[in-house]
């Protein structure tokens, strides 16, 4: 099926907001120092992001107003407004510094989405040290490695997670403290090097006065999703800040009375960028909910808290689609007035059907960890392209390079590459400069992304360059494959890769889950492949089709194509501390 464009007529709230039009003008005139000029920035002349998300709003009328909506959906949800907020903050950054955390020292947080995990970033953040945030899901390894490599002196934690990784304690050194969290479980300091959060945390002063960072103090080490092999810990400064600020405004197209929600953990960057970091420097009102994915659960928080704005991801995008759409026609989602994802290529299917179960298309955007903030976007009023990212953000230089560095043609398939110098760009892997050297080709930074650009400027996601498939001389991009399969009606997910073929060097294999409903026949693996063939035609379409009950993912929902391509041809799975259980 062609998806034609999707037009969002301009209405009042994006009236202020780069159309197609002005965006070309905008991306002549925004200027990072303008935006910078747009943050009041530290006293003492430096840069802190936690002055600016929260210390800066208390001057102001926002300081009485909500800044997070925390709902467990076991009780009744608890609000924080700036002021409490910045409060509770303070208490972490003085109880911090009673244990003796310095500027520069890495604290890392092993936490699910309660309150105290928000405290905290923003308590390390005004104390200067670094937050490192964990994936409450990790099991021992996992913490263990990043706490290592980062070499993280203080962990933040709760009593139930310290319990399935405590093994760990003997290997880490440079560990000193753990706060223990006891929100949702009774606990005894075991250890002498354990500590409570109300003995150290609760009692303390709630005044604290920022400490005035430089903007290349470092201040956020994320580790990357493990798609492609073993996560690297990419630092970022506070600068960050003014990516998160600019595009929470001109992207998330945050306005004072939006509720906003990003459905991402923190221990992903898209939880911290943008689920905290932009919203609050832009003053918007945050939900955060605890609890996990379930359709009829999401579309409920939804209507209750009246959510205007949704960032999301793919996979969660395909399992409401999955769910159908009469589970969303039975919420009241009137509210929603801006839907995003990011994470993975969105695929055509999946904008479409937003515009059709709940009333809005989702606004494709892509970035990455080193990123640290988003480069390209399908903006608020602009015409999206479904399947297409969409264009670069104003100050953001975006093109498609070839192996010599040079920019292709529109419509050529090469390196996604970015020019150096954004704010919130990564300035190293944690203990890997050679790899981070290894990014930059030509004064180019190379994503690791395929893409293409149109000639209008949008881009177009091919797959990772570790993906593309090269198949008796054609380059196949797994994402292409995928999405055509997933127009069919019985597939619900497919994962597609590369497998080696005497002849075509490699052939295209893809593993397919099927909706409920449907079962494993080889009747329909006969059609999904004829349906393939039709769509994509025969050097493209998948030689082989197999069933999987789901796809190997990541924590964040990614699909793991490499594992998929490692159990194919019986190879070692590499690591797999981010895969889902
Ligand atoms: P690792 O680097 O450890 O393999 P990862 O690349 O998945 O893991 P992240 O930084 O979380 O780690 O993900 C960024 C990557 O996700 C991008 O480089 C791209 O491959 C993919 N991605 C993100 N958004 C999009 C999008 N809108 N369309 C297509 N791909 C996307
Ligand atoms: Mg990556």
């Amino acid at each position: 099926m062609e998806y034609p464009p999707i037009t969002k007529p301009p209405i009042d709230q994006f009236a202020v907001r780069p159309n197609l039009g002005e965006y070309d003008a905008a991306r002549q005139s925004i200027t990072w120092e303008q935006i910078r000029s747009e943050l009041d920035g530290h006293p003492g002349g430096g840069l802190n992001i936690a002055y600016e998300c929260l210390d800066r709003h208390l001057k102001t009328d926002r300081r009485n107003k909500v800044a997070m909506i925390w709902e467990a959906g076991d009780h009744d949800p608890e609000t924080y407004t700036f002021e409490q907020f910045t409060k509770e903050a303070n208490k972490v950054a003085n109880g911090l510094r009673s244990l003796g955390v310095e500027k520069g020292d890495r604290v890392f947080m092993f936490l699910s989405r309660i309150p105290e995990c928000y405290f905290t970033a923003f308590g390390v953040l005004k104390l200067g040290a670094v937050i490192g945030p964990l994936f409450p899901a990790f099991g021992p390894d996992a913490v263990k490695d990043r706490l290592e490599d980062s070499g993280a002196r203080v962990l933040v934690t709760s009593p139930e997670l310290w319990s399935k990784v405590k093994e760990i304690r003997g290997d880490l050194p440079d560990l000193q403290k753990i706060v223990l969290i006891t929100r949702r479980k009774e606990a005894e300091p075991g250890e002498a090097d354990e500590v409570l959060w109300d003995d150290v945390i609760a009692n303390q002063s709630d005044e604290f006065e920022t400490v005035n960072t430089d903007p290349e103090d470092y201040a956020v080490m994320h580790y990357t999703s493990g798609t492609t092999g073993k996560p690297k810990g990419a630092a970022h400064v506070h600068n960050a800040i003014i990516g998160h600020y600019a595009t929470g405004k001109h992207i998330l197209d945050l306005h004072d009375d939006d509720i906003y929600w990003c459905t991402a953990d923190p221990g992903w960057v898209t939880g911290t960028s943008y689920g905290m970091f932009a919203p609050w420097s832009n003053g918007a009102t945050s939900l955060i909910y605890e609890g996990g994915f379930g359709a009829n659960a999401w579309y409920g928080m939804i209507a209750k808290h009246k959510v205007t704005v949704w960032y999301t991801a793919p996979t969660a995008i395909r399992m409401l689609m999955k769910a159908g759409d009469e589970v969303a026609k039975k919420h009241d989602l009137s509210s929603l007035r801006y839907t995003m994802s990011v994470g993975e290529p969105l695929n055509p299917e999946a904008v479409v059907w937003g515009e059709k179960a709940i009333g809005l298309p989702f606004h494709d955007n892509w970035w990455q960890t080193e990123t640290g903030a988003i480069m390209i976007a399908n903006y608020a009023s602009m015409e999206i392209r479904p399947g297409s990212m969409g264009r670069p953000f104003p100050g953001i230089e975006a093109a498609i390079i070839d192996d010599e560095g040079n920019e292709v043609p529109a419509g050529e398939e090469g390196d996604l590459a970015l020019k150096p110098g954004w704010p919130s760009m990564f300035r190293t892997y944690w203990h890997k400069k050679e790899r981070y050297d290894s990014c930059f080709r030509d004064g180019w930074y190379i994503t690791g992304d395929r893409a293409r650009m149109d000639g209008d400027g949008y881009f177009w996601f091919v797959g990772r360059a570790d993906d593309v498939i090269n198949t008796a001389g054609h380059l196949v991009g797994p994402f292409e494959v995928e999405s055509a399969l997933i127009e069919h009606p019985a597939v619900a997910e497919a994962g597609v890769i590369g497998k080696p073929d005497a002849v075509a060097m490699e052939v295209v294999k893809a593993f397919v889950a099927l909706k409920d409903g449907y079962e494993e026949t080889e009747e329909l693996r006969r059609e999904l492949k004829r349906f393939a063939i039709d769509k994509l035609g025969k050097a493209v379409a998948p030689r082989e089709i197999e069933f999987l009950p789901g796809m190997p993912k990541t924590r964040s929902g990614k699909i793991m194509r490499r594992l998929l391509k490692a159990r194919e041809l019986g190879l070692p799975e590499g690591d797999t501390s981010t895969l889902e259980d």
